[in-house]
């Protein structure tokens, strides 16, 4: 029999038990380059989910898919200049090809507000033109020295969303817009509350005027950044001279928007809803959700098939992911663990006295509890199961996240918070550069940022005491 796999526990260190939940459910494997993964198929099926979901709802806001080179010359960065100081440090560089050295260099792209700021100026010349809404799904490239598997390596998945609008008013309408998409996705799909909000000026995309942010709160307290969006204004298209003549003929610059989120959202899955039994998926995100197993003694394996194979086909017809483990030469007990490992949200199990009683047993991952289900309405009770999952996932993850929120007046106070409870904590700000860099020396938090609908406006600054301009989500982050 296959041996049992172990988990560290989450209390006890919870970096070792995030890599013992990824391996054991077989999401990834290191790469020959340091910072870069392979995503193994558990672990691509999950991003495919994540891609359905979201590219679902970038086409039903209006937008196509359209892809741009990984290669980008370097001059197109130093077109916008705080584009370039933001992304400089950490790319890598194609040089030489076919044996000879290249007369530009070439960047692995970052992101791609460039190259797409280039083939905008030559799509746009009228209003007519406009709006510009494209999303691309790619590999982009940002040279990490601290990495952490799909939280932070050199080479990531993502989607970057591009558009070009004639004025201000619509382009800050779509960074809205698609920050609400990405909201509705990650707490419906991925059943985790966010806080939406504006970033800091520090904390914003390199060449953006303005960049919001979904914040999560992760199982140890810590942030992570599900997804951005960003309002440009016209400074790509200046760096890039995309201009339209309007309806009064006159020529304008275009503002643009970009919006991205990646495969991080497996990384916040798995560290926002896993326990100590290994990965727990919400059921709409789950590419498996109920694993079928028959039990009981070999020499009535016959009798158990024979009603296995149609329930099987019966739930597969009903439209639920199902997946059959009848292999026999592991144990149901290697199953059951080995399930549960991998996130699956229910096992259906099926032996000879549960036929003769017209009843299986279903096992909730959520929760552990045990279910005998009558075989007849079996795809109601599923499905509702299913259902409750979900929403018991989010209730309990917006739980979480209530009695670890908290407030703090002073950066002593804040300190005292982050060192013994974890979290994130709700302070005022002045508006200070400086007055965040001291919190982030002191405790290593940042300002997550200016949530939308703060439950409490925080007068004074944390840091300093002068009055403050906003309430901001301070925490540590991934
Ligand atoms: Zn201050």
């Amino acid at each position: 029999m296959a041996e049992e796999k172990r988990i560290t526990p989450m209390a006890q260190d919870f970096s070792a038990w995030y890599i013992d939940v990824i391996k054991n459910a077989d999401l990834m494997d290191y790469a020959p380059v340091r910072g870069c993964m392979i995503f193994k198929p558990a672990g691509y099926a999950i991003w495919e989910a994540i891609q359905r979901g979201l590219d679902s709802r970038f086409k039903a806001t209006g937008h196509e898919n359209a892809y741009f080179p990984m290669l980008i010359p370097e001059s197109f960065f130093n077109k916008e200049k705080e584009h370039v100081e933001g992304f400089a440090p950490e790319l890598p560089w194609v040089t030489e090809a076919a044996g000879e050295k290249l007369e530009e260099r070439l960047a692995l792209r970052p992101t791609s507000e460039t190259i797409v700021g280039w083939a905008f100026q030559k799509w746009i010349q009228s209003w007519r033109d406009l709006p510009v809404l494209v999303n691309q799904w790619a590999n982009v490239f940002r040279w990490e020295k601290r990495t952490l598997p799909f939280l932070r390596t050199s080479e990531f998945l993502w989607q970057e969303g591009h558009t070009a609008h004639a004025d201000e008013k619509e382009a800050r309408e779509e960074t809205i817009r698609m920050l609400n998409v990405y909201v509705d996705f990650v707490q419906n799909e991925m059943a985790l509350p966010v806080w939406e909000g504006q970033k800091t000026p520090s904390e914003k995309f390199a060449g953006a005027i303005d960049t919001y942010s979904i914040e999560a709160m992760m199982k140890d307290g810590k942030a992570v950044q599900a997804g951005t969006s960003h309002y440009m204004g016209t400074k790509f298209a200046q760096a890039f001279n995309i201009q339209y003549l309007d309806k009064d003929q006159t020529l304008k610059f275009v503002h643009t928007t970009s919006w991205g989120a990646s495969t991080r959202l497996i990384g916040c899955l798995v560290m926002a809803h896993g326990d100590d039994k290994g990965l727990r998926l919400p059921p709409k995100i789950a590419p498996v959700q109920l694993v079928m197993i028959p039990v009981g003694p070999a020499k009535l394996r016959e009798k158990v098939l024979a009603r296995f194979d149609p329930l099987f086909q019966q739930i597969k017809a009903a439209g639920i992911r199902v997946k059959a483990d009848a292999r026999e030469e592991y144990s149901p007990g290697w199953k059951y663990n080995e399930y549960e490992l991998r996130g699956v949200p229910l096992r259906l199990e099926i032996g000879p006295r549960d036929i003769d009683n017209n009843v299986v047993i279903i096992v909730r991952r959520d929760t552990g509890e045990k279910i005998t289900a009558s075989q007849d309405g079996l795809i109601d009770i599923i499905n509702n199961l299913l259902t409750d999952i979900q929403q018991n996932m989010y209730n309990q993850a917006l739980q979480f996240r209530q009695d670890h929120s908290f407030e703090a007046t002073t950066l002593a106070e804040l300190t005292d918070i982050l060192d013994k409870q974890f979290g994130f904590v709700l302070g005022g700000w002045c508006g200070s550069g400086a007055c965040e860099e001291e919190v982030k020396k002191a405790t290593k938090a940042t300002a997550r940022n200016k949530p939308f609908g703060a439950p409490k406006q925080m007068p004074t600054c944390i840091t300093c005491g002068q009055p403050s301009v906003a309430t901001v989500w301070y925490a540590r982050g991934y």
